[in-house]
């Protein structure tokens, strides 16, 4: 059986486990500091803030930049649910954009459509999704968002290690804060970190930082924390917010802080993959998204699109390969239809989708499983 995506676990990563299940610290512990300073050196950002999953980390995050029942967020079709969801947990409104044909990115150009429909003030914030892995413009999302003073939360679930060069020739990592006002990452076992369930945020901005530490722990300060208002003894400490049990425990930290190690060697492997694909199907019926240079792909997912995709989805099956679907866009989820959205409203979205299929990539693929893979299709499409 051959599926889209799975974790990689050594012994080093056991031995991890172990370590902190022997340890005194389960939860609430060094761990969690120490893979919060390791993500954030590997990202690039000041600050990282690790949490229960990638959907803990989109709720504080737009708790933390203020959403709420007067806030209208804009977000892509094409993402897991949990972009938008998120918005939705905080009484905000989502209102979506379609995607580039090209890239499959939230679109810059519909976003400043929007924008322009509405008076200035209307929207709070926009929510890029680097899918795939593929690393969104943020560049020219600040400076729209600058424009109707928007913030920015870049869904880096898809792009740990991936990369963009702006036209000054500097590089953006995806999550590096470099742009977006904060960034959120997910470890949930088919991302490129796994620790079963963990997510981070990762920002530049001390202020939102230790709101999101709040939120995460109930909306509580503690001893030694500046925000503390009065000080009654050792015992001493203060609910401020209304927060969330959302912290990621010492065991999947360290669990964390193994796999981060390997990182880079589990990206050139993904990319390695990903090449094999892209000259595979060069010329051929399987349509692929080939980034231009200046762009470092993370691949999360390689995806191919074709004309009978549920053909080709049922064919791999019948072959023990399991391809996926990503994504069913998110404004034809019933919950989102009944608030409004429609068919028709994301034309590129919707297209995409029908011919879109997830074929498989993780780092511990062999090239024999690749080469079957890859037969199998052209076998299919030819
Ligand atoms: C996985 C994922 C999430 C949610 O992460 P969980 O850890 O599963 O809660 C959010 N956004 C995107 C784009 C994802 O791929």
């Amino acid at each position: 059986m051959i599926p889209y995506g799975k974790q990689h676990i050594t012994d080093e990563d056991i031995a991890a486990v172990i370590e902190t299940l022997q340890s005194p610290f389960l939860t609430a512990g060094p761990k969690v500091a120490e893979f919060e300073a390791a993500f954030a050196n590997y990202v690039g950002s000041k600050y990282a803030v690790a949490v229960a999953n990638g959907t803990a980390a989109l709720h504080i995050s737009c708790m933390a930049l203020g959403v709420n029942a007067s806030s209208k967020v804009i977000t892509t079709p094409i993402t897991f649910s949990a972009s938008a969801n998120c918005v939705k947990y905080c009484g905000g409104e989502v209102y979506f954009a379609d995607v580039d044909a090209d890239t499959v990115l939230l679109d810059v150009e519909k976003v400043r459509a929007l924008l322009e429909q509405h008076p200035k003030g209307t929207f709070s914030g926009i929510i890029p999704v680097d899918f795939a892995g593929y690393p969104v413009n943020l560049s020219a999302f600040r400076a729209l968002a600058d424009e109707y003073d928007l913030w920015i939360l870049e869904d880096a679930c898809h792009a740990p290690g991936g990369s963009f060069t702006d036209s000054k020739g500097l590089v953006h990592k995806c999550g590096d804060s470099s742009l977006a006002d904060l960034a959120i990452f997910s470890f949930h076992p088919v991302k490129h970190i796994a620790t079963g369930e963990g997510g981070m945020v990762t920002t530049n901005d001390e202020n939102l930082y230790k709101k999101l530490k709040q939120f995460r722990s109930h909306g509580m300060v503690y001893q030694g924390d500046p925000a503390l208002i009065e000080n009654h003894g050792g015992w001493y400490m203060e609910l401020q917010e209304l927060g969330y049990n959302y912290r990621m425990p010492d065991l999947l930290c360290n669990l964390g802080i193994s796999q981060l190690k390997r990182a880079d060697e589990g990206l050139a492997k993904r990319q390695a993959i990903a090449k094999k694909y892209d000259e595979a199907f060069a010329g051929t019926k399987a349509k692929t998204i080939i980034p231009p240079t200046g762009i470092n792909h993370a691949y999360h997912l390689y995806v191919i699109q074709v004309a009978d995709r549920k053909g080709l989805y049922d064919y791999l099956r019948s072959k023990q390969i399991f391809a996926q679907v990503h994504y069913i866009p998110v404004h034809l989820m019933p919950y989102y239809k009944n608030l409004g959205t429609k068919e028709g409203d994301f034309p590129i979205s919707e297209e995409y989708y029908k011919h879109c299929l997830s074929i498989p990539m993780y780092p511990s693929l062999t090239d024999e499983e690749q080469s079957f893979v890859i037969s199998e299709i052209l076998n299919f499409v030819k």
